[in-house]
C-alpha cells in the first residue's frame, strides 16, 4: 500500500500515520520528522532547512524532493509506505507520481483528513513531542500521563519552535496557496479520500482503517 495523509498542519497527519504504520507494517515517512532531525544533528540538509521552518516557509522543491527519494529506495518501503506532510506543492506531486513509476509502483490512495483551522490552531499550540521517540502527544485532547514526560519512553516532552499561533498563521497561509490545490490533483486522479478530522483520535483512525480496507479490498 502507498499511502499519502493529507491535510493542514495539526490536522492529525503523524498522529493517524504512526497508528496506521503499526497496523499495515509499513513505515511511516514523515519529511518534517527527517527535517527536524536534520535540525537537531546539525547537518547540511539542517542548516538549508532551519530557517525556512522557523519562518513557516516550506523548505524548497529539490531539497524536499531530494531527501524522499532517497528515503523511497530503502528496503523497507518494498511493500509500501506512509508519506506524512509529502507533497506539499504540484511539483512534489509530479516528482513522487515519477519516482513511483521508475519503482513500478502506483500510489493506492490519498487521504484528507478535513479539521476547520480554529481547531489547527488549537491543536499546534497544544502539542508535544518526545526528545527521544518522537512521539506526539497534547496537552489537552492527548495528555501524557505524567507532565511533560513520554508514556512510551520516559523521554522529555518540548513544544515545536513553530507551534506558535503567529508561525501556525503563516503555516496555514502557505498550506492554502501551495498545498490545497492537491486536492483536486488526486481527486482527478481518482486517487482521493477524506474523512472527518474533527472527531477524537480513535474514531478518526477507525475511519481511515475502514477506507484503506475498502479500498484494499477493491484492489483484489
Ligand atoms: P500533523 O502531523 O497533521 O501536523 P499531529 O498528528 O501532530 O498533526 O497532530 C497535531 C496535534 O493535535 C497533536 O498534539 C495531536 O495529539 C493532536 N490531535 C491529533 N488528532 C487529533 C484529534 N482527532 N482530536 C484532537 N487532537 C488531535
Ligand atoms: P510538519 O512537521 O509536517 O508540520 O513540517 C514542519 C516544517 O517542515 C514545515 O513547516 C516546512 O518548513 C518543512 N516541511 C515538511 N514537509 C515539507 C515538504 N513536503 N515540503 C517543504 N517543506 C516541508
Amino acid at each position: 500500500m502507498e499511502i499519502l495523509m493529507m491535510g493542514a498542519p495539526g490536522a492529525g497527519k503523524g498522529t493517524q500515520a504512526a497508528y496506521l504504520s503499526k497496523k499495515y507494517g509499513i513505515p511511516q515517512i514523515s519529511t518534517g520528522d527527517m527535517f527536524r532531525a536534520a535540525v537537531a544533528e546539525g547537518t547540511e540538509l539542517g542548516k538549508q532547512a532551519a530557517a525556512c521552518m522557523a519562518a513557516g516557509k516550506l523548505v524548497p522543491d529539490a531539497v524536499t524532493i531530494g531527501i524522499v527519494r532517497e528515503r523511497l529506495a530503502k528496503a523497507d518501503c518494498e511493500k509500501g509506505f506512509i508519506l506524512d506532510g509529502f507533497p506539499r506543492t504540484v511539483e512534489q506531486a509530479d516528482a513522487l507520481e515519477r519516482i513511483l513509476s521508475e519503482q513500478g509502483k502506483n500510489l493506492t490512495l490519498a487521504i484528507n483528513i478535513a479539521v476547520p483551522s480554529e481547531e489547527l490552531i488549537e491543536r499546534a499550540i497544544g502539542r508535544r513531542l518526545c526528545r527521544k521517540c518522537g512521539a506526539t502527544y497534547h496537552v489537552k485532547f492527548k495528555p501524557s500521563r505524567q507532565e511533560n514526560v513520554c508514556d512510551a519512553c520516559g523521554g522529555e516532552l518540548y513544544q515545536r519552535a513553530d507551534d506558535t499561533a503567529e508561525t501556525m498563521a503563516k503555516r496555514l497561509g502557505v498550506y492554502e496557496a501551495s498545498t490545497l490545490p492537491l486536492i483536486e490533483y488526486y481527486k482527478s486522479a481518482g486517487k482521493y479520500a477524506e474523512v472527518d478530522g474533527r472527531c477524537p483520535i480513535s474514531e478518526v483512525t477507525a475511519e481511515l482503517i475502514k477506507v484503506l480496507d475498502a479500498t484494499e479490498d477493491r484492489g483484489r
